[in-house]
């Protein structure tokens, strides 16, 4: 707690977020995307009269082989969308395209990281294939409710494997490919998996890196496993063991066609562990009707997606929600054309990305913060010696984007056309909950700004009472959602507890938001990074974003520290861009920037500067460990960081800053 200090503030202001930042850009949608766009302003009307119709229309995108009666069961906390209906996934996303005459459509443009290594995939080669790897998984044993584990590169053979399982009505668990064995046993083990699919391995930073190893080593903890169907990748010498199947000796001999059998609306699509950051993985759970509703409702709607034209790129890995939602199920179920990139964004060049934009001439661009801070510091000359003129939507998702790096991917990535859609939603709600639509909002740099149409959500304090504009708090879900993630598996207990038991009657997503003077909502991070100074809740997004805004500083991580005096004090580590140099008094011309730009609460008592951040397998900056450095305690587990030399780098920089 805070001690009291002088004009410390009421119970009631040290509840909520204080609400720091004052951002006054506005970036209203180009007037053709706003003439053409596939979603208008009606549609918040329109679902707000009527919310369940609004989600049977979106239903209606779909094509459901039995209608169903009620559209939605709620038992609280407990949904069922769309109840009594049934519909075959990999039908909806893959087969009916290639019915409807566009099997020539490219599903995929896959980029394999090794240059000039690359496969066209249509919509009729995707039908093939998943028959074929349907009809294998089902010679190998897999029927309808098993749970598949994957464990595979970024390669076809990866979403081909998921629509197989779809289509069979296996569920599949897909382990993100840079998971320790460990990590890969535990899982499997969570969801009783009976067979693994894998690959020898991937590339990665310029050369193969093997996986099949990883999987051996978990296999060995995972008796209920039956076989290993592994896909030949990088050709690197394998270890043979009695379980394993190749891919090529069964897969290719398959028949091509296969009968999809329709399932049910509820009947459950996948398990995807959450990354860990906080606590033993949770086995988020998500089915098939609402799931693929939303995620096709969503992708149409906040990327604008036109099918005939637009050329789409998703840069997650298909390991994260992001891969399963908006790589594989949102933009298939919209017949889109995609690019698949195997490989990291440095290989072998910095600007590889802007020349996959180039070759594909790709007009819809989905990446993370963390990989527009990393090209804001490589400089931009980089993005400036390719073409990217085919871009004409930016989206962003899994950390709260800094107004700079907003502005920065618009300037230097859209070439100040392109709106920059930020996109808010977890591995819980399944598909995008919180957006702008790019032919409707004015985007201001930083903020989510509406929950999309048909979702409810809200900022509450700590007694659960809704705040006003210009207020902060928790970020909650008021109303159930379609893909909305229908338990925690196997533990139904836990998915009570962990979600539905902060606020009566509310889903409690764990992260900060305020309310703008205009009601528009600004994402600030997980509750548990918000520090208290002085008697004021301040968000670690606020203040790392006033020192993003500092033309020296690429990237920030913020941590409150104990303090004697201020209760927590506000500890700063830096990268700088990559033209700026470290001067002597680097630390107080940004202490004075973020005082300017916040107020003096915000002034961090120090402020380091580093080589890297600690930071998880999906890129997020991992304060917990920051805080035991600003803390001089031993450092935490770093087990789920992506480099775990990074803490050593930091630590040595620690006595030039006392
Ligand atoms: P874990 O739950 O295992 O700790 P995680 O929360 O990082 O991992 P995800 O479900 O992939 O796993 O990420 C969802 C979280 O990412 C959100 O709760 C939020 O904290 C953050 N996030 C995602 N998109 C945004 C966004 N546009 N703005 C702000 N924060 C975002
Ligand atoms: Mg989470």
């Amino acid at each position: 707690m805070a001690p009291e200090t002088p004009g410390s503030e009421s119970r009631e202001t040290q509840e909520t977020l204080s609400n720091l930042l004052h951002e006054t850009r506005r970036f209203a949608p180009p007037a053709d995307l706003a003439a053409a766009a596939n979603v208008t302003a009606e549609a918040y009307a329109e679902a707000e009269q009527d919310r369940l119709a609004f989600w049977e229309k979106q239903a209606d995108r779909l094509s459901w082989s039995k209608r169903w009666d009620t559209t939605l069961e709620w038992n609280p906390p407990f949904a069922k969308w769309f109840v009594g209906g049934e519909l075959n996934i990999a039908y909806n996303c893959v087969d009916r395209h290639v019915e409807a005459g566009r099997g020539d459509k490219v599903a995929y443009h896959w980029e394999g990281e090794p240059e000039g290594d690359s496969r066209t995939l249509t919509y009729s080669d995707l039908q093939r294939e998943v028959a074929k790897a349907a009809n294998a998984l089902q010679e190998l044993g897999v029927g309808k409710g098993d749970r598949v584990a994957v464990y595979m590169p970024m390669i076809p053979e990866l979403p081909i494997t998921m629509l197989a399982c779809a289509r069979i009505g296996a569920i599949h668990s897909v382990v993100f490919g840079g998971f320790s064995s460990a990590a890969l046993s535990g899982r499997i083990q969570d969801a009783d998996a009976k067979i693994v699919v894998t690959a020898d391995g991937g590339y990665r930073r310029g050369a193969p890196s093997a996986l099949k190893p990883t999987v051996d080593e978990a296999v060995k903890e995972c008796p209920g496993i039956e076989h290993v169907l592994v896909v030949r990748r990088t050709g690197q010498e394998v270890s043979q063991t009695e379980k394993d199947v190749w891919w090529h000796d069964i897969v290719d001999r398959q028949a091509d066609v296969h009968e999809a059998r329709p399932n049910d609306a509820e009947d459950p699509l996948y398990i995807l562990y959450t990354s860990g950051t906080t606590g033993r993985p949770k086995g988020i759970l998500h089915t098939t009707g609402g799931y693929l509703t939303q995620v096709a409702y969503t992708h149409h709607a906040v990327f604008d997606l036109k099918p005939d034209t637009d050329v789409y790129w998703c840069t997650a890995d298909i390991g994260w929600v992001t891969g399963h939602s908006y790589i594989v199920y949102g933009p298939l179920a919209n017949g889109a054309t995609s690019v698949i990139y195997e490989g990291t964004p440095d290989t072998p060049h910095r600007g590889r990305f802007w020349e996959i934009v180039q070759k594909y001439k790709v007009t819809i661009l989905y990446t993370a913060p963390t990989a527009i801070r990393t090209f804001m510091k490589w400089g931009d000359d980089i993005p400036a010696k390719y073409d990217m003129s085919s871009l004409r939507i930016l989206g962003s998702v899994g950390e709260p984007i800094n107004p700079e790096a907003y502005v920065w991917y618009r300037e230097h990535i859209g070439k100040d056309r392109a709106p920059v859609v930020d996109t808010w939603w977890q591995t819980e709600t399944g598909g995008i909950m919180i957006s702008p639509l790019p032919g409707v909002t004015s985007g201001k740099p930083g903020a989510a700004m509406r929950p999309l149409p048909g979702i409810s959500a809200d900022v509450v304090d700590d007694q659960g009472n809704t705040v006003g504009n210009g207020g902060g708090g928790f970020l909650v879900l008021r109303e159930p959602w379609p893909s909305m993630l229908r338990t925690i598996w196997g533990d139904d207990q836990r998915y009570i507890d962990t979600y539905w038991s902060r606020f009566e009657g509310m889903y409690f997503a764990g992260d900060g938001a305020k309310k703008d003077e205009d009601g528009d909502l600004w994402l600030l991070g997980r509750v548990d990074d918000v520090m208290l100074v002085s008697g004021h809740n301040i968000s670690t997004t606020e203040v790392e974003s006033a020192l993003v805004s500092h033309p020296k500083v690429a990237e920030a991580a913020v941590v409150g520290a104990t303090d004697p005096v201020t209760g927590q004090a506000i500890v700063a580590f830096v990268i700088l861009r990559g033209n700026a140099e470290e001067s002597a008094d680097i630390a107080a011309e940004l202490r004075n920037h973020v005082a300017k730009s916040l107020g003096p609460i915000a002034k961090p008592r120090q402020i380091l500067v580093v080589p890297e951040l600690p930071k998880t397998r999906s890129g997020k900056i991992m304060r917990r460990l920051l805080r035991d450095v600003a803390e001089n305690r031993s450092v935490g587990d770093v087990t789920t960081l992506a480099d775990s030399t990074v803490m050593n780098l930091i630590s040595e920089k620690l006595p030039s800053a006392k």
